[in-house]
Order: C-alpha cells, then sequence, then structure tokens
C-alpha cells in the first residue's frame, strides 16, 4: 500500500501499468484499492472453489482491473492439455456469462512446468502447454495467453546456454500457436535463428517431445555447452566480476567506472575491515592506483577517468559518517591541494578536471570555485597547510591576476610550489611574469594528464628537488629567449598603419539595411532546435580527446572511447531537452553605424543618425607586412562617417547558463562529477550553438542580407557565409573592457541576466557575445602587438589612462609598460 501510494504521486511512474502480484487475496485487494488507472491483478484461479473465484472476480472487475486466471481448480493444477483448456473454458464462461468480465481483460496462464527432468510424465510439458495455447486461443475468444517461461528449462540450472537455447525454442513455438504474454529474463534470451544448429535440434527434440532419448541427447550435449552463454554472453561476462572477493569487486569497479554496486561493496568492505579507513587505505586506493598508472600510460582517457573517481567518491561518501563516528583521525593522502580559478574569471571545466583527477591519485584537491579574490586561495592555504596551490584561469586579464596572486605568495612568505594552468596562460607568461614575482616554485601544468605526474613529483621528498631544478632551468631559458627576441616590438607606427588601413570602395558598395533596428530578446529559445548547431570538436578537446570530429568516434586508439562520451553526451542532451534543464535566451542588437578616423564606430539611435548611442574603439594592426597587404582594423569594414554612406552594425549576447545550478547541485550531492562536468561542457557548447544560430537568422531573416542561405552545421563552423560576429577579448578586438560598451548597448543584463565581472568575463558561465559584421569583406584577423602611441590614442579615446589601457591590453603591448618597469 505504501509503496503503491508513493509511486502514484511520481508523475512518470503513475503512467506506467501496475500488475499486482501475490497468492494472498487481501494483498491484491489492498493493491487495488491504490492502483490508478487500470491494472493487472496476478493471479486468481478455482483452487477454492467457483464460489469465492466468482467473488473476487467481480472485486477486480469493480476495481477496473485485468485478470490473469491459473489453471487451477479444486483438484489441483492443469498438466495435460485437456485439462488446461477445460479449466480455462470453465473460468472464461463464468468469467464472461456470470460476473460480467470484458474477454480481453482475461489473461490465461496454463502453467509451464519443467521438461526434461528424467521423469517420463514431463516429457510433453513443453508440447501441452503449446497445444493447451493452441486451444484456448482458438475457442475463447480475445482471451489472452500468458506464461512463466524460465520454469521449462529449470532441469538445466547452472547451464545459462542450454536454458537460453529452450526458451527461446519453446517461445518460438508458443507465440506460433498464440501466446501472448510470458514473464523472462529478457537479457537472457538467443536469437533462435542463432543458436547453433545441432544445439537447436536436440532441444527442438526436448520441448516438442519428438522422440524418447530427447532428454538424455540435450544431457549429452549440454557437456559442451556448459559455463557458457550465448544471448547473455556479455552480461554475464560483466557480471562473473560479482562472484570475486570483495577487494577485487572494489577495484573492478573503480577500473571500470561502474557506480552501481559500489555502496553495497564499500558496506560489505567496511562490515569486514578492522577501521572504515582500511577501506579507503586498502582496496579502494589499491584500485585508483591501477586506475592512476593506465591513464598514465595512455590506457585510459579522461572520461574513464573521471567515471572512476565518481566510483571513489560515492564509496568515500559512504564510509565518511563511520570514519567520523570512530574519530580515528583523516586519511593520509599524497598532499592537499588549494585549487581555484581567479577573480574575475569563471571558468572552470578544466579546473574541475584537474581536481578530479588529482583526487583520484589520492590528493586532497580543496577546490574554492570561480572569481576567488587572492586573500582567499591564500588564507585558505594557509589554515589548510596545503603543500600546493593551482590557478586557473580562462581570459586573458586573469594572467595578471596570477602575477599579483604570486607577488603576494612573496610578500606573505609563501614557499609553496605554485601551479599554472587555463587557456591563456602558457609556459612562456608563466617564466617571464609570474616567476620572477615568487621564489617558491612556479610551474606551468599543461592539461590534466600532466598534473598528476607534476603533483606526484612535488609530493615527494625524493624527486621534489629534481623537479624544481628542472622547471626552474626551464623557465630561466624561457625567459632568456624571451629578452632576445625582437619580433615584440611592433615595426610600423600608428601613423603608417592608418595610412595603409583596408581601403574599401564605398562608392559602390551599398549597405543591406537590416529588417530590424534596435534590440530584440529572444527569452525562450527551444534548446532542441539548437543541437544541429554544435560543434562537437571543442566539446571532444575539453576532455583532452584531440582529433576531428566525427573521425574520433572510428579512432583506433580513442575511438570507443570518445564514442562512450558522445553517448553519454548525446543521452544527457536529450534529458536537457526533455526534460528543460536549461533555458536559452538571447539579445540581438541592429543599429546604425559609421567608422570615424580612424579606428572607432559610432553607433546611432536611429536612421537619422542624429543621436550617438555609443562609441565602439577598436586597435590595428602594427606589424610589418608585404606591399599590398592592409593593415586592418574592424573598423575598416564599416563605411567611414565621410562617405555618405549608410552603414550598420550589430551586437549580440547569448546563454544556456539559466537553469544549470539546481542540477550541479544535484549532481555534487550524489558525488557525480562526470555528470557535472558533462553538463558544463554541453552548457558551454549550447550557448555557441546559440550563437550561431542566431547569426543564421540575423543573415537569413533580422538584418536579411542573405534570406537565401542555407548551409549545414559543417559549412556554418567553417564560416562559409557572409560577415563575421568577432568577439572581445579574441585577437581582432582582444579588449576585454569593450564588453561594457556592448552590454549597455544591448541592456544584456536586465534582457538576459547575464553579467560581468570585474575582469569582464561573462557570468554565468556558458555565455558568447560579439559584433555582427555584414561586408562581404569582413574576416577575422588578429591584432597583434601594438606600440605605445596606439595605446596613447586608444587610451585618450576611450578616456582611461594609459595605465589602465596598458593593464588591459597587456598581452598585446609591443613593449614594456613604464609602469612594469617602476615595479
Ligand atoms: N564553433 C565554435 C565557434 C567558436 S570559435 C564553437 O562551437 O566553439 C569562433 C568564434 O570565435 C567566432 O565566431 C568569433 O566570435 C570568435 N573569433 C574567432 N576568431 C576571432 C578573431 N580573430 N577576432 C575576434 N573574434 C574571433
Amino acid at each position: 500500500t505504501r509503496f503503491l501510494n508513493l509511486i502514484a504521486a511520481e508523475p512518470d511512474i503513475a503512467r506506467v501499468p501496475v500488475m499486482i502480484d501475490s497468492s494472498k487475496w487481501e494483498v491484491l485487494e489492498a493493491g487495488l484499492k491504490c492502483l490508478q488507472g487500470k491494472g493487472i491483478v496476478n493471479s486468481i484461479s478455482m483452487k477454492d472453489g467457483e464460489e469465492e473465484f466468482r467473488r473476487r472476480a467481480r472485486t477486480i472487475r469493480r476495481y477496473g482491473a485485468a485478470v490473469v486466471v491459473m489453471a487451477f481448480d479444486e483438484q489441483g493444477q492443469a498438466d495435460s492439455v485437456a485439462r488446461k483448456v477445460e479449466i480455462c473454458r470453465r473460468s472464461y464462461r463464468i468469467l464472461t456469462e456470470d460476473v460480467g468480465f470484458d474477454p480481453a481483460d482475461i489473461i490465461f496462464d496454463p502453467n509451464i512446468f519443467a521438461i526434461a527432468t528424467g521423469i517420463e510424465e514431463h516429457a510433453s510439458y513443453g508440447l501441452d502447454f503449446i497445444e493447451a495455447t493452441r486451444q484456448i486461443k482458438a475457442t475463447l475468444p480475445h482471451a489472452i495467453v500468458s506464461g512463466g517461461v524460465s520454469n521449462v528449462s529449470f532441469a538445466f540450472r547452472g547451464n545459462n546456454q542450454v536454458r537460453e537455447a529452450i526458451h527461446s525454442v519453446f517461445l518460438y513455438h508458443a507465440i506460433r500457436a498464440g501466446m501472448d504474454l510470458g514473464i523472462v529474463n529478457a537479457g537472457q534470451l538467443a536469437i533462435y535463428e542463432e543458436l547453433p544448429d545441432a544445439l537447436r535440434d536436440a532441444v527442438e527434440d526436448v520441448v516438442l517431445n519428438r522422440r524418447s532419448d530427447a532428454t538424455e541427447r540435450l544431457l549429452a550435449l549440454a557437456e559442451q555447452f556448459k559455463g557458457k552463454s550465448g544471448a547473455a554472453k556479455d552480461d554475464a561476462a560483466v557480471l562473473e566480476w560479482r562472484d570475486w572477493p570483495v577487494d577485487k569487486r572494489l577495484e573492478h569497479a573503480l577500473v571500470k567506472g561502474i557506480d552501481e554496486f559500489i555502496i553495497g561493496d564499500t558496506e560489505e568492505a567496511r562490515l569486514a575491515a578492522v577501521r572504515p579507513l582500511d577501506v579507503i587505505e586498502g582496496p579502494l586506493m589499491a584500485g585508483m592506483n591501477v586506475v592512476g598508472d593506465l591513464f598514465g600510460a595512455g590506457k585510459m582517457f579522461l572520461p574513464q577517468v573521471v567515471k572512476s573517481a565518481r566510483v571513489m567518491k560515492k564509496a568515500v561518501g559512504h564510509l565518511v559518517p563511520f570514519i567520523e563516528a570512530g574519530k580515528e583521525g583523516g586519511l593520509k593522502s599524497n598532499g592537499k591541494i588549494v585549487m581555484a580559478t581567479v577573480k574575475g574569471d569563471v571558468h572552470d571545466i578544466g579546473k574541475n578536471i584537474v581536481g578530479v583527477v588529482l583526487q583520484c591519485n589520492n590528493f586532497e584537491v580543496i577546490d574554492l570555485g570561480v572569481m576567488v579574490s587572492c586573500e582567499k586561495i591564500l588564507e585558505t592555504a594557509k589554515r589548510e597547510g596545503a603543500h600546493m596551490i593551482g590557478l586557473s584561469g580562462l581570459i586573458t586579464p586573469s594572467l595578471d591576476e596570477m602575477v599579483h596572486v604570486a607577488s603576494e605568495m612573496q610578500r606573505l612568505g609563501f614557499e609553496l610550489p605554485l601551479l599554472i594552468g587555463g587557456a591563456t596562460t602558457s609556459p612562456a607568461h608563466t617564466a617571464v611574469k609570474i616567476e620572477p614575482q615568487y621564489e617558491g616554485p612556479v610551474i606551468y601544468v599543461k592539461d590534466a594528464s600532466r598534473s598528476v605526474g607534476i603533483a606526484q613529483a612535488l609530493a615527494q621528498e625524493s624527486s621534489r628537488a629534481a623537479l624544481v631544478a628542472k622547471v626552474r632551468d626551464d623557465n630561466a631559458r624561457r625567459r632568456e629567449r624571451h629578452a632576445n627576441k625582437t619580433r615584440l616590438a611592433p615595426q610600423r607606427s600608428l601613423e603608417e598603419a592608418r595610412s595603409n588601413r583596408l581601403d574599401i570602395d564605398w562608392s559602390s558598395y551599398a549597405p543591406p539595411t537590416p529588417a530590424m533596428t534596435g534590440t530584440r530578446v529572444l527569452a525562450d529559445i527551444d534548446v532542441g532546435r539548437l543541437a544541429d548547431y554544435i560543434d562537437w570538436m571543442p566539446f571532444f578537446n575539453a576532455w583532452e580527446f584531440h582529433g576531428k570530429f566525427p573521425d574520433i568516434l572510428s579512432d583506433p586508439v580513442v575511438g570507443s572511447e570518445a564514442s562512450k562520451l558522445m553517448a553519454d553526451a548525446t543521452a544527457m542532451l536529450d534529458k536537457i531537452v526533455a526534460e528543460r534543464w536549461l533555458s536559452a535566451r538571447a539579445v540581438v542588437g541592429l543599429f546604425p553605424a559609421n567608422s570615424i578616423e580612424y579606428d572607432d564606430i559610432r553607433v546611432y539611435a536611429d536612421a537619422a543618425r542624429s543621436a550617438e548611442l555609443c562609441r565602439l574603439h577598436h586597435l590595428r594592426q602594427q606589424r610589418g607586412k608585404p606591399d599590398g597587404q592592409p593593415h586592418l582594423c574592424l573598423a575598416d569594414f564599416i563605411a567611414p562617417e565621410d562617405s555618405g554612406v549608410q552603414d550598420f552594425i550589430g551586437g549580440f549576447v547569448v546563454t544556456a547558463s539559466h537553469g544549470i545550478e539546481t542540477h550541479l547541485a544535484r549532481f555534487e550531492a550524489s558525488h557525480d562529477d562526470y555528470s557535472s562536468i558533462l553538463l558544463k561542457a554541453l552548457a558551454d557548447r549550447l550557448a555557441e550553438a546559440l550563437a550561431e544560430y542566431l547569426h543564421e537568422r540575423v543573415r537569413r531573416e533580422l538584418w536579411g542580407y542573405a534570406s537565401n542561405e542555407a548551409l549545414s552545421n559543417a559549412e556554418l563552423i567553417a564560416e562559409r557565409y557572409r560577415g563575421i560576429r568577432p568577439a572581445p577579448g579574441y585577437p581582432a578586438c582582444p579588449d576585454h573592457t569593450e564588453k561594457a560598451t556592448l552590454w549597455a548597448l544591448l541592456d544584456a543584463e536586465r534582457a538576459i541576466g547575464v553579467r560581468l565581472t570585474e575582469s569582464y568575463a561573462m557570468f554565468p558561465t556558458a555565455a558568447v557575445s560579439g559584433f555582427y559584421f555584414s561586408h562581404p569583406d569582413a574576416r577575422y584577423f588578429s591584432v597583434g602587438n601594438v606600440g605605445r602611441d596606439q595605446v596613447e590614442s586608444y587610451a585618450a579615446r576611450k578616456g582611461m589612462s594609459v595605465t589602465a589601457a596598458e593593464k588591459w591590453l597587456a598581452p598585446n603591448l609591443g613593449y614594456a609598460p613604464a609602469a612594469a618597469d617602476a615595479a
């Protein structure tokens, strides 16, 4: 009763029909009272006489349920064809004529008994059922025939292949005779046509009772198939490990990333252990060591490791309350690492993966999350007695923040190793900018695979000194190389570069007028439509699979794991869509605009071009170029004001993050990093897909200059369309602070709830923004390094100090800023 009431309140489950299965009438009746919709009662019979049978049937009919009727009467179970059919007929008549049952609601179970038992009378049991079925179906209209199938092969317990063969042969013939329903282990069904001929013939002889020595012959043949299983081969092999000793089971679960049985196994190991901690330090660590070794040897891939970590976390999660209750002291780890995405930055997929991989290798990871201040990182490291600190960042302003953390570590007397990672970081930046600030070891960590080796080498006395010396050496060499480089300085003055700008002939070009001007908010975009616009390659990169999509799925080395990852991703994507986990929102704006001397763009409020909405500031290339190649600036793609040509520009911000927190919290609660990282990576993909989708709509409809465009996803990814959507912070417009102007122009925070951090990172994280340029010659390029003349001009145009401009343009400076010299 309690169970049925619980599931009745669960919308997804409540829709499923329920069969109440009991030999006790009180149980059946209690169940009927709770069922919603139409249920099935299993079962009643005339065992206790016709009167009782009638009474029960009436009750069932009142509840609107269907009923299974066993071929059983006052004399017992029906075994012969005649008795089976006779009892079913009598039941049928009573049910339909006396009780008023709908015949389609009657399910007969004419008893399947075991064959090949060695007892002569049993030899025809299979055939009897089949023949009874044929007669019931022929004479009792609409009635359904069911049977419990595994009974038939009971004599071959322990020989799964023979049992499966018997089931499939039996079903093959019974279904042809009219059997409608059967209860059978669906995972243990061989395919009739695929049975070995000899086995199928021998089984058929037994099931159809074709010869008197059929049982002996099958027994003889069965020896050959002992220990094997046909259809269930995989299952059986997969489940064979369930019989192993618990330690081995734990290890297997970790290596294979199977979390299905982990709590039960962990509990079993705990009961057998002296202290709960022994389970972690013993079998669990042993399993994780295997994972670590295989990963190190390139025999396991990142998604597998993250799945193993999920198993480990669940096991540890189960043990922690017992460890705490016993107050036996904490786990001895390889070392403690405090990790964070630095202040102003929000990206954490890579960092989370590194954290998981380190945890797998028995490091205690204290992950402070994203947008973490220097003070908090260093305080935590001190309080926790950390052995190392890891910093992560994706956008360029984070580089500066990392330099700041390093100098603070120096000031506060830290000596811990500082690990640097994330998309914008590099060995060069680490060596040139960060290490000089801090006397402790400063180590660039390329990816999750490298992090383990480095952390382990640092954790061990024996290897630590050598690693630190090598890193210092490498860093010094990099600094030297860097100092000798001359290509840093721009070869052209700003004036020279401007006089060589891209010279579009505006007199012979009419910019397309957008179908809409001003801004528009798209608040509820169908996430299901975005799936087709996903570019999967960056998704695989995030998991450290390198190669082309979709070739990677059939790669001889990583193909199988990449395919599993793809399957997990697709399954989650289906849920994201079906259960509306994420909502996609966009704001887009199209405005009259002209460029002005020479590198800025004026955006106007209306077609009259009387009021300026805002001004966009851009940078121009200053590197040396062969004759005939222009020094590009994005402003070149917009008609200059003095040309008199009415041009336009667009802007957009999109996000697919809204709603993600609930699900991340859910995964966190169940120690499921794998799903959490998967979801974040998918949200990123959906945001990029949304940017692609929106750009297409802009070209075809909102701006409308390419209304006939029809490109495949591959063509979209390859940018085979007219126009570009450069993103602030990327090479053609590297200044992240321009996002502030874009945000104001589109009122983006209010429109779709995406805000900018102090470093101009977009939050929530899965967001994309940029400008739209429509000119056919518009293309992506890299501004590269700029000179002090341009920085001064740029700062003046933006109304900021030169020092501030130098801070934001740090990665593009072609000279050493004065402020840095002073420091
Ligand atoms: N299909 C990819 C798209 C993102 S990368 C994905 O799903 O991740 C391509 C985007 O980066 C472009 O649409 C543009 O917004 C930006 N971009 C690329 N090169 C750029 C450059 N040189 N300057 C400015 N933005 C650039």
